[in-house]
């Protein structure tokens, strides 16, 4: 059997991804480590909550944005919005979720801190 590593030449990046997921999937790997390396290679760090609690609360009208990036929904006046240190806003439920999992801002890329980086 060819080693798994020569189909990642420089320039198929695509393939050997696909092979690589064909290879795990045929169930010679344990499957939590291939997700944690996943989540590696993506770089999704949760948001730590204190720092996720301390984005501001803006009121609808008040920001740059007229709907959410998340939801794609417009802001309606009774909503409870949450902005991001880089100004981009969100509803606060669309954000609070995308953070437990990202900590990236979904507009801009804009780094919270993560639980290890938390004072
Ligand atoms: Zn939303
Ligand atoms: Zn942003």
């Amino acid at each position: 059997m060819e080693p798994l590593r020569t189909s990642l030449k420089p320039g198929s990046c695509d393939d050997g991804r696909r092979k690589m997921m064909e290879d795990y999937a045929a169930g010679h790997a344990d499957h939590l480590e291939f997700l944690a390396r996943e989540l590696e290679m993506r770089k999704l760090v949760p948001t730590a909550a204190s720092a996720a609690a301390l984005l501001a609360t803006p009121r609808v009208g008040d920001t740059r944005e007229t709907s959410c990036h998340v939801c794609q929904d417009d802001f309606e006046e009774e909503d409870k919005l949450r902005a991001m240190p880089c100004a981009h806003t969100f509803h606060q439920r669309c954000i609070f979720r995308v953070l437990s999992v990202n900590r990236l801002c979904p507009v801009c890329g804009y780094q919270l801190p993560a639980d290890d980086e938390m004072p």
